[in-house]
């Protein structure tokens, strides 16, 4: 069994802490893969100590050469992908198939900012004075506190850390207790790729100690988060009250429109994939499904059969198509919500349970669970479960489809399945949501494009493609006058 340890100016220190917390296959709790002391705040301290120290050196590193460092992590991650994803698929539990996908994204968003040190480019603007001109150039913060959640544990890290230093800033990393491991090896990957002592510091601690002595420490110039509402609204406070820059992306409530001259046969496998893959435990995963009438009893029945006959059980089996919730409190979560579903007077079509039997007891399995005539005020609609568990809520027609998926506190992702396009091109002008998709689930992104949200999910600079390196950097304007002489016009 691993006793994780934080990586603090280049080196692997064993904690003071006096709290542990152990990681747990969540498919089986019997496989414990790891103690996790709960770093002190003095030693989340000496992490944002560590890289402020670093930082002056960092900066002067010439991009490029910083962007070759992150290359070579990509080519690392790539040569160690198996064995990451099966250390993914362990620690948290999302199928192996899922976990590859994760590492590929992960090393495709290293590529790109690798190749983005080679561009970090500003403007060159011409003046309204003769012989003069300005510039802009692209500077780092400072320290900036990366701050992940478990869901995509090698991903969401990854690109908040390849931009951050490529720009030229020093990191604190800060993952989720949950997923130590993951978290371990992407440190090791980027000191075997030769990131230089001090610049990227783990810290593996509790999010309400070393996390917050990490985002209030005042070296700290900039938070990049990745959570939920509940803790990023929190962190925002906190950070931007000191001045720091802060970048939150957080729920989401994700609603696929089906209308009824769409593909079923494509709206019913996207939306299962949507909705089911990952356990639901994506910030993209599709949580309402809002259908016209005319199709709603056929989409429902057929929805129904499908998650039905999802093969459910361990990730690292290549037969499954879902694995279970992270751990006790998000399964008890998720079968909490199903009761309030229940409750609210929503009809559940199939699922509902806990899985039990052979092999089951000791996971935290949960049935893909199908609800059907969900209104826009259940809690079901409104709040973020974060697992397999899908709404259908039953619309008229196309206008009241938009009001019901705009319903809602969050503005992540969507999709729509038609074939019209005038309805897909207003669907497109209308939809609050940062992300859309027509005719594809509401998941899935790719390396070289923005990532976020609008409304209560997102606040700040989006995040990878070409938007990936604006949070990280300051943006410096130079006026240049080569006239030699004082000036004469423009003297506001
Ligand atoms: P949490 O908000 O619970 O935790 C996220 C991170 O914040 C963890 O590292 C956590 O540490 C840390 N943290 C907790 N409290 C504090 C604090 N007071 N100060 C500083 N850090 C703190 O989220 P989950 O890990 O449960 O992840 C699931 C959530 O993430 C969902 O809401 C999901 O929608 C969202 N998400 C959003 C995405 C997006 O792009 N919009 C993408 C993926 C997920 P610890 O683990 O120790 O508690």
């Amino acid at each position: 069994m691993t006793t994780y340890q934080n990586f603090i100016r280049g080196e692997w220190l064993k904690s003071s802490a006096s709290k542990s917390a152990p990681n747990v296959n969540p498919a089986n709790t019997d496989d414990v893969i790891g103690d996790i002391p709960l770093a002190t705040r003095e030693e989340a301290r000496r992490a944002v100590e560590a890289a402020a120290e670093a930082f002056a050196k960092w900066r002067s590193t010439p991009a490029p050469t910083r962007g070759r460092i992150v290359a070579q992590a990509a080519r690392l991650l790539e040569k160690n992908k198996e064995e990451l994803a099966q250390t993914l698929t362990r620690e948290e539990g999302k199928t192996i198939a899922e976990s590859r996908g994760e590492l590929q994204r992960s090393i495709n968003v290293a590529e790109f900012c690798a190749g983005e040190s080679r561009r970090l480019t500003g403007e060159t603007i011409p003046s309204e004075l003769p012989l003069n001109f300005a510039y802009t150039i692209k500077q780092p913060l400072g320290v900036v506190a990366c701050v992940t959640p478990w869901n995509f544990p090698v991903a969401i890290p990854v690109w908040k850390i390849a931009p951050a230093l490529v720009a030229g800033n020093t990191v604190v990393f800060k993952p989720a207790t949950l997923t130590p491991a993951t978290a371990t090896r992407i440190v090791e990957l980027f000191e075997e790729a030769g990131i230089p002592p001090g610049v990227l510091n783990l810290i593996l601690g509790s999010g309400s100690e070393a996390g917050e002595e990490i985002i209030n420490h005042p070296a700290v110039k900039a938070v990049s988060f990745t959570g939920s509402n509940g803790v990023g609204i929190r962190l925002y406070e906190q950070a931007s009250r000191r001045g720091a820059k802060v970048q939150c992306e957080m729920g989401g409530k994700n609603p696929v429109v089906i209308l009824e001259d769409c593909d079923i046969d494509l709206a019913v496998e996207s939306t299962v994939q949507g909705a089911f893959g990952s356990t639901g435990q994506r910030c993209t995963a599709t949580s309402r499904a809002v259908v016209v009438n005319q199709i709603a009893d056929e989409f429902v029945q057929r929805i129904a059969k499908r998650a039905q006959s999802m093969r459910i059980g361990a990730g690292v089996d290549p037969q499954t198509e879902m694995g279970p919730s992270v751990d006790e409190n998000q399964f008890k979560t998720v079968l909490r919500y199903i009761d309030v579903g229940r409750e609210d007077g929503a009809t559940m079509v199939c699922g509902g349970e806990r899985v039990t039997g052979d092999g089951f007891d000791k996971g935290y399995f949960v049935q893909p669970t199908l609800f059907d005539h969900v209104t826009p005020d259940m809690r079901i609609a409104r709040e973020e479960i974060f697992g397999p568990v899908l709404s259908v809520l039953r619309v008229k027609d196309f206008d009241e489809a938009m009001q019901v998926a705009n319903d809602s506190e969050f503005g992540l992702s969507s999709s729509i399945f038609t074939n019209d396009a005038s309805r897909i091109f207003r669907f497109v002008d209308d939809i609050e949501t940062g992300m859309t998709h027509i005719n594809s689930p509401t998941t899935g992104g790719e390396a070289h494009i923005p990532f976020g949200g609008i409304k209560g999910t997102g606040i700040g600079d989006r995040e990878q493609g070409s938007t990936a390196l604006d949070f990280y950097t300051d943006l410096k304007v130079v006026y240049v006058d080569y006239t030699g002489r004082k000036r004469e016009g423009n003297l506001y």
